[in-house]
């Protein structure tokens, strides 16, 4: 009798253990399909690879509900030509809808992204520019030219139009009135920069050069071509000879990277230096940070304004 009772007590922790299990695997499946249904119901979640890119969906989306777009890199870092994908950046794109990027090599990590996660959704705003070259690899700055910018702005509209045509009108609106914007900024850009006579510079990493090509700047020499890597003293010789034979009167260093070089560079030439935008990075305060619309031209504007500033006329 004893044993019996034994046995049956048995049967009944085992059988709760049993049941409790059960429970908790419901418990489990019905949370998971509820953060299913939430994450459904939150819309489309874009992650952008880095600024240019950032702000350019922000353009092709203003206005339209339920997009949730988050930058995969911190907006300090500037241009990403050595970003390498960390542990969450690869759980931040497993849970997204869209991976938007430059393309043309800017993120050097894309095989890794696509090896890791072979469904994710990729979009190349690039796609059909022709890309200078530089240092016999792809320049990938293209945003820099107005025309490419408009390009890249266009490439967003219609993915995002085919990924969710219930919004597509919207887009496409808003990719037109940014190709209208610019026409003027090019005209505007070029009317500045016009009665400019020295047109050679030097630059500090190769961010310019789709802007030097578009409004006919001649770029003598970058401060560093790979812009993670000081120049060796050699090479700021070499810099310092091209300067002086090319008459150049302004070197232009960027706020994400150090200008000691520069400053040393210019004096040697006799000459100046002064900052350009690559617009790789929000700006650090700013009225017009809710206005993205606008905020490319302002910026490519006041890069217009030191450039004619720098070198007269
Ligand atoms: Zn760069």
């Amino acid at each position: 009798m004893k044993n019996i009772k034994k046995i049956s007590r048995k049967y009944i922790r085992c059988g709760l253990a049993i049941c409790l299990a059960v429970l908790i695997f419901f418990a489990t499946f019905l949370v998971s399909c509820n953060t299913q249904k939430k994450y459904l119901n939150d819309g489309i979640t874009i992650v952008s690879s880095f600024y240019p890119i950032h702000l350019f969906t922000e353009v092709v989306t203003h206005n339209v509900d339920g997009i949730k777009l988050v930058d995969l890199t911190p907006p300090s870092i500037g241009c990403i030509h050595d970003y390498s994908l960390l542990p969450a950046d690869i759980i931040q794109l497993n849970s997204t809808s869209l991976f938007i990027v430059n393309g043309g090599g800017m993120e050097s990590f894309i095989d890794k992204a696509i090896k890791e996660l072979p469904d994710l959704r990729i979009i190349t705003a690039s796609r059909g520019i022709d890309f200078l070259t530089s240092n016999g690899r792809l320049n990938p700055h293209v945003w820099m030219s107005p025309d490419f910018a408009a390009k890249e702005v266009q490439n967003i509209a219609n993915s995002l139009s085919e990924f969710d045509p219930i919004h597509a009108s919207i887009y496409q609106k808003n990719s037109e009135q940014f190709l209208v914007k610019i026409d003027l900024l090019k005209a505007s850009i070029s009317e500045k920069l016009k009665s400019v006579t020295n047109r050679n510079i030097i630059t500090f990493h190769a961010a310019f050069d789709y802007f030097a090509h578009d409004f006919s700047l001649n770029i003598v020499s970058l401060i560093e071509n790979d812009p993670d890597n000081s120049p060796s003293p050699s090479m700021i010789s070499e810099i310092i000879d091209l300067g002086k034979k090319n008459n150049v009167s302004a070197l232009f260093t960027e706020a994400q990277y150090p200008s000691d070089i520069a400053a040393i560079i210019a004096n040697e030439i006799g000459a100046k230096t002064f900052e350009l935008d690559p617009i790789v990075s929000p700006k650090l305060s700013s009225v017009y940070v809710d206005i993205p619309q606008d905020e490319y031209f302002m910026r490519m504007e006041k890069n217009a304004d030191i450039l004619k500033n720098a070198l007269g006329g």
